[in-house]
């Protein structure tokens, strides 16, 4: 893999809500950012785990969509130019003397940089993936983890596995746009919103939806990654072929630090010390913000992380621009570049 080398003030580690907001806070000090994520898309908990779900305690808000909150962030950050590289994880960081770091990412960029923000949550989220034989060469082309725009599923039969929140939310959603939609469980029980639960038996009577019930994935059937049917057993073998377009496996996202914990930052229960005036880790330079990071009476929550960020940002100024003393301005007065 050919690398790609870049330059910039700060390397954010994760792009959900904490580490979007940090890009807006970062540019309001005239500092440039470059934001990983190992998802294909900005957002964090809130894009892969409960797009359409409300949430009520962002200050402002009385009630914002998940993947509205992270669309509000997006822009407001936009004005900052700041640089994704999604879809990859950080694989490395070197420090460069004692002024500089040097970040490189599993898609080949090498970003060196005055200062590392880490706010990766739980970890790089990977979908659990069901043990079927052959299952890689269908993925992203009819195996999908997310759905990313409901109209790839228009008109198509999709068969979606799963008990619990992500399973439940998809097929209300999908059974919209789909011609139709097999629910696929083990189990006559959920882990999914009772109400969400209600709502899918209710779409199920009107036919859209045909609950699966109790079975699990065996085999994937089709060619050259396009799925044809796929083939069930229940728990006393006996086994059915349904045929479908597409099959979303929903058994959760498995957060991993990965690579971070092999830095000579200190984890604690998958967790970085910070320090919380500052919110610098251990090693000089290095800063966490957000779920991943934690200091006494944490509270782990959305706001926690806007203001971690603020924080953050403030503490790494001095590190970019050595020297130079910071006239505080509120926002309305400075205004947006
Ligand atoms: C169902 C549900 C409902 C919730 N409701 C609320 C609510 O109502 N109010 C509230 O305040 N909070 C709520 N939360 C909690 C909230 O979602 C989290 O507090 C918030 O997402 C934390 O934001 P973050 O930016 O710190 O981390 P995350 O949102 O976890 O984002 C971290 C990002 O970092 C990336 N990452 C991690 N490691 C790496 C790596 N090595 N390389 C590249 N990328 C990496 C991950 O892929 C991820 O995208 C809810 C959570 C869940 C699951």
């Amino acid at each position: 893999m050919t690398s790609k080398h870049y330059s910039t003030d700060v390397v954010i580690v994760g792009a959900g809500p904490a580490g979007l907001f940090a890009v807006f806070e970062c540019g309001m000090l005239k500092m440039k950012c470059h934001v990983i994520d190992s998802l294909a898309q900005v957002g964090g908990q809130l894009t892969a785990l409960y797009p359409e779900k409300p949430i009520y305690d962002i200050p402002g808000f009385p009630m914002i969509l998940a993947g509205d909150l992270v669309t509000h962030l997006e822009d407001q950050a936009k004005p900052f130019d700041p640089v994704y590289h999604l879809n990859q994880s950080v694989s490395d960081l070197k420090p460069l003397g004692d002024s500089r770091f040097e970040v490189t990412t599993s898609g080949g960029a090498v970003v060196n940089c005055a200062a590392v923000l880490i706010a990766a949550g739980a970890g790089a989220f990977g979908p659990n993936r069901p043990p079927l034989e052959g299952l890689d060469a269908y993925e992203e082309k009819s195996v999908f983890y997310m759905v990313r725009r409901r109209a790839d599923f228009a008109d198509k039969t999709v068969m979606i596995a799963g008990g619990g929140d992500s399973a439940v939310d998809w097929a209300i959603s999908l059974s919209d746009v789909a011609k139709k939609i097999y629910f696929v469980h083990r189990r006559d029980r959920f882990r999914a919103a009772p109400e969400s639960v209600n709502k899918l038996h209710e779409i199920a009577r009107g036919g859209k939806v045909e609950m699966v019930i109790p079975y699990q994935l065996h085999a994937l059937h089709g060619e050259n990654g396009v799925l044809s049917a796929v083939e069930l057993a229940d728990l006393d073998g006996n086994k059915k072929t349904l045929e479908v377009d597409a099959l979303l496996p929903m058994f959760g996202i498995a957060p991993q630090l990965g690579a971070l914990s092999d830095w000579a930052i200190t984890i604690e229960q998958h967790h970085i010390p910070v320090d919380p005036a500052t919110q610098q880790t251990n090693v000089a330079g290095i800063f966490a913000i957000g779920d991943v990071a934690t200091y006494p009476n944490k509270l782990k929550l959305i706001l926690t992380g806007f203001s971690e960020g603020a924080m953050a940002a403030h503490a790494i100024r001095p590190r970019v621009f050595p020297g130079e003393e910071l006239h505080f301005v509120y926002s309305t007065t400075q205004g947006i570049p």
